[in-house]
Protein backbone atom coordinates (compact mmCIF):
# COMPACT_ATOMS: atom_id res chain seq x y z
CA UNK A 1 0.00 0.00 0.00
CA UNK A 2 1.30 3.29 -0.69
CA UNK A 3 2.56 5.98 2.37
CA UNK A 4 -0.49 8.36 0.96
CA UNK A 5 -3.12 5.61 0.88
CA UNK A 6 -1.89 4.45 3.92
CA UNK A 7 -2.24 8.14 5.93
CA UNK A 8 -5.68 8.84 4.29
CA UNK A 9 -6.78 5.37 6.06
CA UNK A 10 -5.23 6.43 9.67
CA UNK A 11 -7.06 9.97 9.04
CA UNK A 12 -10.48 8.71 8.45
CA UNK A 13 -10.10 6.05 10.83
CA UNK A 14 -9.85 8.73 13.01
CA UNK A 15 -12.82 10.69 11.84
CA UNK A 16 -14.77 7.70 12.39
CA UNK A 17 -13.70 7.36 16.18
CA UNK A 18 -14.27 11.39 16.45
CA UNK A 19 -18.01 10.41 15.60
CA UNK A 20 -18.58 8.13 18.38
CA UNK A 21 -18.51 5.25 16.32
CA UNK A 22 -17.20 2.08 17.03
CA UNK A 23 -14.43 1.23 13.62
CA UNK A 24 -14.53 -2.09 14.58
CA UNK A 25 -18.38 -2.81 13.89
CA UNK A 26 -18.63 -4.88 10.72
CA UNK A 27 -19.85 -2.08 8.68
CA UNK A 28 -16.94 0.37 9.54
CA UNK A 29 -14.44 -2.21 9.66
CA UNK A 30 -12.66 -2.08 6.08
CA UNK A 31 -14.12 1.86 5.76
CA UNK A 32 -10.48 3.51 6.07
CA UNK A 33 -9.43 1.37 3.34
CA UNK A 34 -12.35 1.56 0.90
CA UNK A 35 -12.52 5.81 1.27
CA UNK A 36 -8.44 5.48 0.53
CA UNK A 37 -9.22 3.71 -2.56
CA UNK A 38 -12.45 5.38 -3.65
CA UNK A 39 -10.16 9.12 -3.10
CA UNK A 40 -7.56 7.46 -6.11
CA UNK A 41 -10.51 7.94 -8.48
CA UNK A 42 -12.06 10.85 -6.91
CA UNK A 43 -8.56 12.65 -6.63
CA UNK A 44 -6.80 11.28 -9.76
CA UNK A 45 -6.42 14.94 -11.36
CA UNK A 46 -3.40 15.51 -8.68
CA UNK A 47 -0.30 14.98 -10.34
CA UNK A 48 -1.55 15.31 -13.61
CA UNK A 49 -1.17 18.40 -16.24
CA UNK A 50 -3.37 18.67 -19.37
CA UNK A 51 -0.31 19.66 -21.53
CA UNK A 52 1.25 16.46 -20.93
CA UNK A 53 -1.32 14.72 -22.44
CA UNK A 54 -2.82 16.79 -24.98
CA UNK A 55 -2.08 16.86 -28.77
CA UNK A 56 -2.63 19.85 -30.76
CA UNK A 57 -3.01 19.94 -34.46
CA UNK A 58 -2.56 22.50 -36.96
CA UNK A 59 -5.87 23.47 -38.81
CA UNK A 60 -6.09 26.82 -41.10
CA UNK A 61 -9.48 25.87 -42.86
CA UNK A 62 -11.83 25.73 -40.16
CA UNK A 63 -12.14 29.15 -38.04
CA UNK A 64 -15.47 28.63 -36.72
CA UNK A 65 -17.22 27.97 -33.20
CA UNK A 66 -16.38 24.71 -31.82
CA UNK A 67 -18.73 23.66 -28.69
CA UNK A 68 -18.31 20.42 -27.11
CA UNK A 69 -21.40 20.93 -24.23
CA UNK A 70 -22.83 18.71 -21.28
CA UNK A 71 -19.30 17.63 -20.59
CA UNK A 72 -20.48 15.61 -17.14
CA UNK A 73 -17.68 16.38 -13.96
CA UNK A 74 -17.67 15.45 -10.61
CA UNK A 75 -15.24 17.40 -8.21
CA UNK A 76 -15.26 18.06 -4.49
CA UNK A 77 -15.20 21.58 -2.63
CA UNK A 78 -12.42 22.60 -0.78
CA UNK A 79 -14.54 24.44 1.48
CA UNK A 80 -16.47 21.60 3.11
CA UNK A 81 -14.75 18.45 1.07
CA UNK A 82 -18.43 17.34 0.01
CA UNK A 83 -18.95 16.60 -3.85
CA UNK A 84 -19.83 19.04 -6.29
CA UNK A 85 -21.13 17.53 -10.05
CA UNK A 86 -22.77 18.96 -12.87
CA UNK A 87 -22.29 19.75 -16.67
CA UNK A 88 -19.35 21.71 -18.32
CA UNK A 89 -19.82 23.52 -21.92
CA UNK A 90 -16.66 24.29 -23.55
CA UNK A 91 -16.34 26.33 -27.09
CA UNK A 92 -13.32 28.04 -28.86
CA UNK A 93 -12.96 29.65 -31.96
CA UNK A 94 -9.42 28.56 -33.42
CA UNK A 95 -6.83 30.37 -34.98
CA UNK A 96 -4.72 27.26 -36.98
CA UNK A 97 -4.63 25.18 -34.25
CA UNK A 98 -7.03 23.11 -32.73
CA UNK A 99 -7.37 20.33 -30.45
CA UNK A 100 -8.61 16.63 -30.44
CA UNK A 101 -12.01 17.10 -28.92
CA UNK A 102 -11.96 13.70 -27.30
CA UNK A 103 -9.81 15.83 -25.18
CA UNK A 104 -11.44 18.42 -23.91
CA UNK A 105 -13.27 15.96 -21.45
CA UNK A 106 -10.11 15.23 -20.51
CA UNK A 107 -8.86 18.87 -19.01
CA UNK A 108 -12.40 18.77 -17.06
CA UNK A 109 -11.52 15.29 -15.20
CA UNK A 110 -8.16 16.47 -14.29
CA UNK A 111 -8.96 19.81 -13.06
CA UNK A 112 -12.15 18.74 -11.07
CA UNK A 113 -10.65 15.24 -9.81
CA UNK A 114 -9.06 17.82 -7.36
CA UNK A 115 -10.01 19.83 -4.26
CA UNK A 116 -11.59 22.60 -6.04
CA UNK A 117 -13.69 25.60 -6.06
CA UNK A 118 -16.16 25.55 -9.10
CA UNK A 119 -14.99 29.09 -9.96
CA UNK A 120 -11.30 28.23 -10.33
CA UNK A 121 -12.05 25.07 -12.03
CA UNK A 122 -14.19 27.20 -14.54
CA UNK A 123 -10.79 29.35 -14.95
CA UNK A 124 -8.48 26.61 -14.98
CA UNK A 125 -10.23 24.80 -18.39
CA UNK A 126 -10.50 28.12 -20.09
CA UNK A 127 -6.68 29.26 -19.27
CA UNK A 128 -5.45 25.83 -20.77
CA UNK A 129 -6.95 26.06 -23.70
CA UNK A 130 -6.07 29.64 -24.37
CA UNK A 131 -2.44 28.93 -23.04
CA UNK A 132 -2.35 25.15 -25.55
CA UNK A 133 -3.90 26.71 -28.67
CA UNK A 134 -4.31 30.20 -28.61
CA UNK A 135 -7.55 30.38 -29.90
CA UNK A 136 -9.66 33.99 -31.25
CA UNK A 137 -11.54 33.35 -27.98
CA UNK A 138 -12.53 30.62 -25.59
CA UNK A 139 -15.85 30.17 -23.21
CA UNK A 140 -16.61 28.14 -20.42
CA UNK A 141 -19.56 27.96 -18.90
CA UNK A 142 -20.05 25.51 -15.13
CA UNK A 143 -23.57 24.62 -14.04
CA UNK A 144 -23.33 22.52 -10.68
CA UNK A 145 -25.07 21.76 -7.93
CA UNK A 146 -23.19 21.30 -4.34
CA UNK A 147 -24.23 18.87 -1.85
CA UNK A 148 -22.20 21.43 0.38
CA UNK A 149 -25.49 23.67 -0.14
CA UNK A 150 -28.32 20.79 -0.61
CA UNK A 151 -27.52 19.60 2.58
CA UNK A 152 -28.42 22.39 4.51
CA UNK A 153 -31.56 22.62 4.29
CA UNK A 154 -34.85 21.30 1.58
CA UNK A 155 -35.01 24.69 -0.25
CA UNK A 156 -31.86 24.54 -1.70
CA UNK A 157 -31.84 21.36 -2.90
CA UNK A 158 -32.76 22.51 -6.43
CA UNK A 159 -30.26 25.54 -6.67
CA UNK A 160 -27.38 24.83 -9.19
CA UNK A 161 -24.49 27.20 -9.55
CA UNK A 162 -23.25 28.20 -12.62
CA UNK A 163 -20.06 30.03 -13.32
CA UNK A 164 -18.12 31.64 -16.56
CA UNK A 165 -15.07 32.29 -18.02
CA UNK A 166 -14.64 34.22 -21.32
CA UNK A 167 -11.90 34.91 -23.15
CA UNK A 168 -10.88 36.78 -26.61
CA UNK A 169 -13.64 36.87 -28.74
CA UNK A 170 -15.81 35.73 -26.40
CA UNK A 171 -15.49 38.54 -24.32
CA UNK A 172 -15.51 41.54 -26.35
CA UNK A 173 -17.92 40.26 -28.61
CA UNK A 174 -21.55 40.07 -28.08
CA UNK A 175 -22.30 38.08 -30.88
CA UNK A 176 -19.74 35.27 -30.68
CA UNK A 177 -20.95 34.89 -27.03
CA UNK A 178 -24.58 34.92 -27.77
CA UNK A 179 -24.34 32.07 -29.69
CA UNK A 180 -21.80 30.51 -27.53
CA UNK A 181 -24.89 30.73 -25.29
CA UNK A 182 -27.05 30.09 -27.66
CA UNK A 183 -25.50 26.54 -29.02
CA UNK A 184 -25.34 25.53 -25.28
CA UNK A 185 -28.98 26.09 -24.73
CA UNK A 186 -28.73 29.23 -22.47
ZN1 LIG B 1 -18.72 23.64 0.01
Amino acid sequence: MSQKNLKIEQAVEQMIVALGEDVGRDGLVKTPQRVAKSFEKVFSGYGKEPRDILTTFVENDYDEMIVVKDVEFYSTCEHHMLPFFGRAHIGYIPSGKIIGISKIPRIVEIYSRRLQNQERLTVEIARTLQDLINPRGVGVVLEARHLCMMARGVEKQRSSIVTSAMYGLFKKNLNTRNEFLKLIGK
